[in-house]
């Protein structure tokens, strides 16, 4: 049983579930842009679940509002069984840095901090002194391969180590849910199969995830994969 900061929640199977889903960008504009129409889905707790769809089909704008960065134009996004679409700003965000973590194409790295800084990051908020944040950031960096690179900034790494100090951030609150939009897309073949492996050993331990992806090396590990096309499920 799950719960999001004290509100009981509901049983495993349902960790994830929207209803009637639907995006419009610029509404009630000449630019309006219908982005989602009638997304159904329900996501169990433990589940690999893999977003593919061509470019433009609506998985960016899916992943931004299942994670609660984005909101739909009517619908609703159940997380644990709590209709978050009616959450305000300040509690989603406090749902997002207790129980999601974001892995994006383009890392999304702070420039002028070094690898441990971003990682040590999100739990500023936490109020982690700095001690302990510096331990539990550089314990996962050193999971990830990067123990050489804990004061390097971003510019000074290849896109490979820079998704992989992303990754660190992403996991250094021991997420429920992780959301990647695209992860390998910006880094090269290797570096792609090290991150598939880490993902898969984050399924291993019962993490949740969500992918958005055009890499197929994906589908060998998903336990869902869904096709979006258009902003509906194909
Ligand atoms: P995908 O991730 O599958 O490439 P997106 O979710 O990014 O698709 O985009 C879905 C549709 O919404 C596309 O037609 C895109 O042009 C449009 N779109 C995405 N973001 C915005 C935005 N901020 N403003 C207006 N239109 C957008
Ligand atoms: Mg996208």
């Amino acid at each position: 049983m799950e719960s999001i900061n004290g509100i009981a929640g509901c049983s495993d199977e349902a960790m994830i579930r929207t209803e009637n889903l639907c995006k419009l960008y610029n509404p009630h504009s000449k630019h309006e842009v219908r982005a989602l129409t009638d997304i159904n889905l329900h996501i169990r707790k433990g589940s690999f679940a893999v977003f593919s769809g061509p470019s433009g089909s609506g998985k960016t704008t899916l992943l931004n509002i299942i994670g609660t960065l984005d909101r739909p134009v009517s619908g609703k996004v159940f997380l644990y069984g709590e209709d978050v679409t009616v959450f305000s700003d300040i509690a989603l965000s406090v749902l997002r840095r207790d129980k999601i973590g974001f892995i994006f194409q383009d890392f999304n790295l702070i420039p002028r901090l070094s690898s441990i800084e971003n990682v040590g990051n999100p739990l500023l908020p936490l109020g982690v002194r700095a001690g302990e944040r510096f331990r539990r950031s550089r314990a996962i960096l050193e999971r990830m391969g990067l123990d050489d690179r804990l004061n390097h900034r971003p510019e000074e790494l290849s896109g490979g180590q820079q998704q992989r100090v992303a990754i660190a951030r992403a996991l250094v609150n021991n997420p429920d849910i992780i959301i990647a939009d695209e992860p390998t897309s910006s880094i090269d073949e290797d570096a792609g199969t090290q991150l598939i492996e880490t993902m898969k050993n984050l399924k291993s331990n019962g993490t949740t995830i969500l992918v958005a992806t055009h890499d197929t090396r994906f589908n060998d590990i998903a336990d869902e994969i869904f096709i979006i096309k258009g902003g509906r499920f194909a």
